[in-house]
């Protein structure tokens, strides 16, 4: 057992008042709270943020759908606003974790979730090496088991995955992250919220531990997602069984159609890298096919140049590229 101490934050000022070296922020508290158990997190400070009021509303604002980042997955996966103009978001809410764990689990937390990497989710002290929970250590998973692990993005740091369902969908969407800390508030684009191995080694940060653009002490506070009129869309998620299942591949689409033929098409592929994967070949190639799975498979096969599997995850190439076109099918139904 470890002690610490415990704090309700009633606004966003109030919660950066803390001193951020030894703190840490909980919503829902459905991820933070198996960090803790696990070993990976044991902050001195918990601030909860999870009663700040008006930070869960979900409305629309002009052009644009705005969710705050205590919306849980739940209500979002309900809400009208939400199916009518970005109904893969709704599915990808739906689709994550179970109904009790998305009755507590924010939007805001969920895009944060670390990666189920089995090496990366055991008990401290860990048998085995793991960058991501001790620097130095190696992988384990770049020699062990990796057929759940990246085929985009991973250096031999680590080649784990990014879980989230949601992130798929808002980064299709081109969404807004909504940002506050301690510099004051930013927006960023829902693409350039996470990194990849190679990113974070690009960018001179650490490949295994640097998931995200947050800055020490930031918290996201909602986002904001842009209504296209014309625009359908579907979340397709493959999973080893229907209920409570990570993805092995995933992948969200965003369509707008002339007649019978796509006129533009975003895709963002899941569980295939640390970040919510554009398929930025296939976006330009797809125009002016028709939706349907005979027509977009083979296009969307030949844009996976850039994917490096893993020993043991091979088959993630296939099975993401199915994946993308159930999604274009669906969105056009
Ligand atoms: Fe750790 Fe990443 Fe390797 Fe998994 S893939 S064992 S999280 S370093």
């Amino acid at each position: 057992m470890r002690d610490f101490n415990y704090a309700p934050a009633h606004s966003v000022e109030e919660a950066f008042a803390a001193d951020g070296a030894d703190t840490m922020a909980i919503a829902g508290g459905t991820e933070i709270l198996n960090w803790f158990r696990l070993g990976i997190a044991a902050p001195g400070r918990l601030i909860d943020i999870g009663r700040i009021e008006g930070l869960d509303t979900i409305e629309r604002d002009g052009d644009a759908l705005t969710i705050g980042a205590l919306a849980t997955l739940n209500q979002i996966g309900a809400h009208q606003l939400v199916q009518d103009h970005a109904r893969v978001l709704a599915q990808a809410c739906l689709a994550a974790a179970s109904p009790q764990v998305r009755n507590r689990a924010t939007i805001g937390g969920n895009v944060l979730q670390k990666t189920r990497c089995a090496y990366f989710r055991a008990e401290a002290p860990l048998p085995w090496g793991c960058n991501k929970r001790d620097s130095g250590t190696g992988c384990a998973a770049f020699d062990g088991l990796n057929d759940r692990h990246a085929i985009f993005g991973w250096t031999e740091d680590c080649v784990a995955v990014q879980p989230s369902d949601p992130a798929v969908a808002l980064t299709a969407l081109d969404a807004e992250v909504e940002i506050a800390g301690p510099a004051g508030k930013r927006n960023i684009a829902a693409t350039e919220l996470h990194l990849t191995q190679a990113d974070a080694a690009a960018e001179g940060l650490d490949p295994a531990r640097a998931e995200t653009r947050l800055a020490p002490g930031e918290v996201i506070t909602g986002y904001r997602l842009p209504i296209r009129p014309a625009a359908r869309s579907a979340y397709v998620k493959v999973r080893e069984r229907a209920s409570y299942e990570y993805a092995l591949v995933s992948a969200a689409a965003v369509i707008e159609l002339s007649g019978d033929a796509i006129r533009r098409v975003a895709l963002a592929l899941g569980s295939v890298a640390q970040k919510p994967w554009r398929l930025a070949e296939a976006e330009q190639r797809l125009v002016g096919l028709p939706p349907t799975r005979d027509a977009v498979l083979p296009v969307l096969k030949q844009c996976f140049g850039e994917a490096r599997p893993l020993e043991h995850n091979g088959y993630k190439v296939a099975m993401a590229a199915g994946a993308a076109a159930r999604a274009i099918v669906e969105a056009a139904r």
